[in-house]
């Protein structure tokens, strides 16, 4: 146990829910449903082109540079127009399917269970994220994990988007915590490092994909179970 630290907060999305695998099993029953495979690209077209697009509209809207209803309108027709689908041809409601179907998806990164059992008790756990107050609850409680946390801080909730200082703070405010006995935990960089490191925080890389990079940063970990070395 680290006695500098009372309150962790956790990034969701790639650091805990594990958005690769749910939106690939997503992506897939998308692909079936709408009968895609009657146009030329294959389900792993689908998928790539999927990947690309959403972290190109996650990377705007992270700078705020869209809104939520902008990601989630544009996101299929983008995909589906850079796959050759007439804009006619594209269903009005595949925005809404994907979001029906994918925050449903259980998978989480492994060690999520064990480390949040082992966390739980010894410190106050938390969320901070990005994404959006509808479908960030159905994940937490599709993937089980809801009952670790005390407090959802998310856009929505809070108003601001990582790497803001003030996402940061309102979560503070909420959770009854100060900078020096918080730890950040997050996948990314530019929101969950860099926000951190912004509002004085000590934080943890989690660097799943063996990033290389120069910043300074608290305490960097490659997969999960390697919190306890830390906690
Ligand atoms: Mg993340």
């Amino acid at each position: 146990m680290n006695g500098k630290y009372k309150h962790i907060f956790f990034d969701l999305d790639h650091t805990l829910w594990d958005f690769e695998k749910n939106t690939a099993e997503a992506i897939e029953e998308i692909y079936a449903m709408f009968n895609f495979e009657q146009w030329t690209f294959t389900l792993q077209d689908f998928m790539e082109y999927f990947r690309e697009v959403n972290i190109y509209l996650w990377d705007k809207f992270n700078h705020g540079l869209i809104d939520r209803d902008e990601l989630r309108d544009t996101r299929f027709n983008i995909i589906l127009q850079k796959l050759g689908v007439p804009e006619k041809a594209i269903p009005d409601n595949i925005g809404e399917k994907y979001l029906e179907i994918a925050p449903v998806k259980p998978h989480v990164i492994p060690h999520t269970h064990e480390i949040l059992g082992y966390l739980k008790g010894k410190y106050h756990l938390h969320i901070i994220s990005n994404g959006f107050d509808d479908v960030q609850h159905i994940k937490l409680r599709s993937s089980n994990i809801h009952h670790y946390f005390e407090k959802i801080i998310t856009s929505d909730s809070s108003g601001y988007r990582k790497p803001h200082k003030g996402i940061f703070e309102f979560a503070m405010k909420e959770a009854g915590a100060n900078p020096d006995n918080t730890l950040m935990i997050g996948d990314n960089i530019e929101t969950d490092i860099i926000g951190a490191q912004n509002t004085g925080i000590d934080h943890i890389f989690f660097n799943y994909g063996d990033t290389v990079h120069d910043l300074d940063i608290t305490f960097e970990i490659h997969c999960l179970s390697e919190l306890r070395n830390i906690l």
